[in-house]
């Protein structure tokens, strides 16, 4: 019997090793440790050993089970833990993930910035509705109907009187009706006309200025102007004021900046001319103080409206206006 329980050891052994899933172990347990297994049979050989061997040789086989049961306990745990490698166990000395963080959109950024910036200068904010009525959008600012000036902005209109804005300058008149003077402000939002190129979308943002007091010059308009462009450029830019033409504004100046990438020595980007076009400008034209009800021998104000897409593509080099609008997420991650 203690040959058996000897063979009875090592061919368990050797099986233990061999054990890869479930199967296997069950088949394990019923082939050495099940009712009918081997070890119950060599447990019954043990009414044959002389009386003399038996404790010793019970011993022997309490202590061949328990061997057989511990490996084959072992085995079983290796079974249900199989991936104890280094690869797989987690690294706790490893930085936490960073989950992808949103940004604000370029032209959010720089319509932001602006907006501080004339805050900065005592503007404040006046917005006004995006549908808006004829009147205000043209009558008011000086540009009667058949005026050819309408012609420029290509309106979307929804009925005869009412239309999308074709720029912020309808909160001109809409502030000075409803305020006495003096008035700074400035009416940033989207302004719409039927025009898309490399250059132009149907919507994009401008940001409107006015001042209005006792005693304003073009040299104040100037002045503001060109604290602006330093501001938003962090660059100290020449300013050029070149003679143009609004209804609401006389006299009206577009106005360039010195060159943003070469300083003023001529490149591709200013088509060698040094200047980059920027904005308009303009003194209050008499006439749309009148319709107001403002005297314009006792005041006087100045106007401007700027592109916030041509700012930001200035700002940054952008050479396309659509890509503001295509939400491509190589594009937009630039300005995080
Ligand atoms: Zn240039």
């Amino acid at each position: 019997m203690e040959n058996e329980l000897k063979k009875l050891k090592e061919e368990a052994h050797k099986l233990l090793g061999k054990i890869s899933d479930k199967g296997d172990a069950e088949e394990f347990r019923v082939r050495f440790l099940g009712r009918k297994g081997r070890f119950t049979q060599v447990m019954r050989s043990l009414g044959d050993v002389a009386r003399e061997n038996r404790p010793r040789l019970g011993q022997l086989a309490n202590q061949v089970k328990k061997e057989i049961e511990e490996g084959f306990e072992k085995q079983i745990s290796k079974l249900l833990q199989p991936s104890t490698s280094q690869m797989d166990r987690p690294d706790l000395s490893l930085p936490g993930r960073i989950p992808p963080r949103g940004a604000l959109h370029p032209v959010t950024q720089i319509m932001n910035e602006t907006c501080e910036i004339f805050e900065s200068l005592g503007f404040s904010v006046a917005e006004g509705p995006d549908v808006e009525q004829d009147y205000y959008n043209f009558e008011a600012l000086n540009i009667p109907p058949h005026h050819p000036a309408r012609d420029m902005h290509d309106t979307f209109y929804i009925s005869e009187s009412t239309l999308l804005r074709t720029h912020t300058s309808p909160m001109q008149a809409r502030v000075m009706e409803a305020s006495e003077p003096p008035i700074r402000i400035i009416a940033p939002g989207k302004v719409y006309r039927n025009d898309s190129d490399i250059t132009h979308t149907p919507m994009f943002h401008q940001v409107e200025g006015l001042l209005v007091d006792k005693g304003i010059s073009f040299a104040d308009l100037k002045g503001v102007l060109t604290i602006f462009i330093q501001k938003m450029f962090e660059k100290d830019l020449a300013l050029r004021f070149r003679p143009s033409f609004f209804p609401f504004t006389e006299p009206s100046a577009e106005v360039d900046i010195a060159c943003v990438m070469c300083g003023g020595a001529g490149c591709r980007v200013c088509k060698q001319t040094g200047w980059l076009e920027i904005l308009g400008a303009g003194m209050v034209d008499p006439a749309v103080f009148a319709q107001v009800g403002y005297d314009p021998k006792e005041y006087s104000g100045f106007a401007f409206g700027l592109g916030i897409e041509r700012i930001a593509m200035l700002k940054y080099g952008i050479d396309d206006i659509r890509l503001y609008y295509e939400n491509d997420q190589r594009f937009l991650s630039q300005f995080i």
